[in-house]
């Protein structure tokens, strides 16, 4: 007798994208005893444009969910940075907390390998052709299905699972846009070793150019909307450190402040750039796609143990509150930062202060927090305008 050919059973959890959201995510939900698949288009190792700055908070991240520490092999520690307000230097320190230079291209993969080793299934090579909601149920571009209790969506800054949710991934009024290139590597010991930030390189953004081994990485990006000329500054930042040109430069959005309140709905979560958690002042996003995808896993985890997966997301949202508050308080300093009008006095309560700026790094190292930095620059402010008040009128 012929048997009624029956769907599999749904996986716990789908994750489409592997990038680090998707692997925090999929080692998360593995070590907690979920059925989970991770589905990507791209075949790993595979290059995501990015700086590859990896701060102290991303390390706490990596460390908590990956259960080890970072090795040399992979990360370059950097101990100084310096500032510079288009040819004005604001200053260079030294001993700051670590910061970690990486490549994308091998960091992805050995992320995605240690979700793999944590149980997870993989379906990498593969996209999506339909995201049915409904029915809880992803078709791929193979023919094949996956079916879900949770979604979670860390598919990257044009995610189509927000598109599915949402009507759209990001707004175009708000979103970020970056340019970079690898450049040769630094031949001067001291440049080096040394992160250099260029504010004023971009409109409501920066230049950077972070010293590896093999290359250096430079960039440009900021608020696409006020920077339609980002090639040209490209190429003019290029020319300022007089690194190389800048012809074969590569271009990607980035979310730049604008990231969702309500990062899901019902059953299907957003995490990392899908939800649009980077930082609107550095653009650092991986420290949050770590968290955002462990946190997304967790609430999972915890929804589907209580019979009620529907219910994930207010689960997710209230455990994602403190990324919400560091993004929106970074959002509140950022005029200070990027405005053109409080350029002078920016000048002085940040170019002109060891602490605040020691307190900025302290924040990146995962030791302080958004609403600490916030306060310090609160109480210098007053001063610095009466002090450039004053200026002016001498
Ligand atoms: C130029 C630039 C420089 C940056 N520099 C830094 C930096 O130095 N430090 C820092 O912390 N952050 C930096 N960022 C931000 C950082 O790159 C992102 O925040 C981070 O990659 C977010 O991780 P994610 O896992 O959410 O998404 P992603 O890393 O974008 O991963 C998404 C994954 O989803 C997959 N995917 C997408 N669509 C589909 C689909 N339809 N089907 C299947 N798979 C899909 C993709 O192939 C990809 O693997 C930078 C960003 C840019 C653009």
């Amino acid at each position: 007798m012929l048997r009624a050919m029956r769907a599999p059973d749904p996986f716990d959890l789908v994750i489409l994208g592997g990038g680090p959201a998707g692997a925090a995510a999929a080692t998360t939900a593995a070590r907690l005893g979920l059925r989970t698949l991770v589905i990507d288009k791209a075949r790993f190792p595979r290059d995501k444009l990015c700086g590859g700055l990896f701060t102290g908070r991303a390390r706490g991240e990596y460390r908590r969910i990956f259960g080890r520490d970072l090795s040399p092999e992979l990360f370059e520690e950097r101990r100084a940075i310096s500032f510079f307000l288009g040819p004005q230097p604001m200053g260079r320190m030294e001993g700051v907390p670590p910061m970690y230079l990486t490549r994308r291209f091998d960091l992805d993969a050995h992320l995605l390998e240690m979700a793999g080793a944590a149980g997870a299934e993989m379906r990498t090579g593969c996209r999506v052709a339909q995201i049915d909601l409904a029915a809880n149920r992803l078709r791929l571009e193979d023919g094949t299905e996956a079916r879900y209790r949770v979604l979670i969506g860390a598919d990257g800054v044009t995610s189509s699972v927000a598109r599915a949710l949402f009507g759209r991934a990001f707004d175009p009024d708000t979103i970020g846009f970056a340019l970079e290139k690898e450049m040769p590597p630094e031949p001067d010991p001291v440049i080096a070793r040394t992160v250099r930030v260029d504010f004023g390189a971009a409109d409501w953004g920066y230049g950077w150019s972070f010293p590896k081994r093999a290359s250096t990485t430079v960039g440009v990006g900021g608020l696409q909307r006020l920077n339609p000329d980002m090639k040209a500054r490209m190429h003019a930042y290029a020319a300022l450190l007089d690194q190389g040109d800048a012809e074969g430069m590569k271009g990607h959005f980035l979310p730049f402040g604008d990231y969702r309140r309500r990062p899901g709905r019902g059953n299907v979560l957003l995490a990392g750039d899908a939800a649009g958690f980077v930082d609107p002042i550095t653009g650092e996003g991986i420290a949050h796609a770590l968290g955002s995808g462990r946190l997304a896993a967790e609430a999972a985890a915890r929804a589907i143990r209580e019979g009620r997966a529907d219910e994930a997301a207010p689960l997710y949202r209230a455990a994602t509150l403190d990324i919400r508050v560091a993004l929106s308080t970074a959002r509140i300093l950022r005029p200070i930062v990027f405005s053109e009008r409080m350029a002078p006095l920016f000048t002085r309560a940040f170019g002109g202060s060891t602490r605040v700026k020691q307190a900025y790094m302290r924040m990146l190292a995962g030791e302080t927090d958004y609403p600490a930095v916030l306060w310090l620059v609160a109480r210098r402010l007053p001063r610095a305008i009466l002090r450039h008040l004053l200026l002016r009128r001498a």
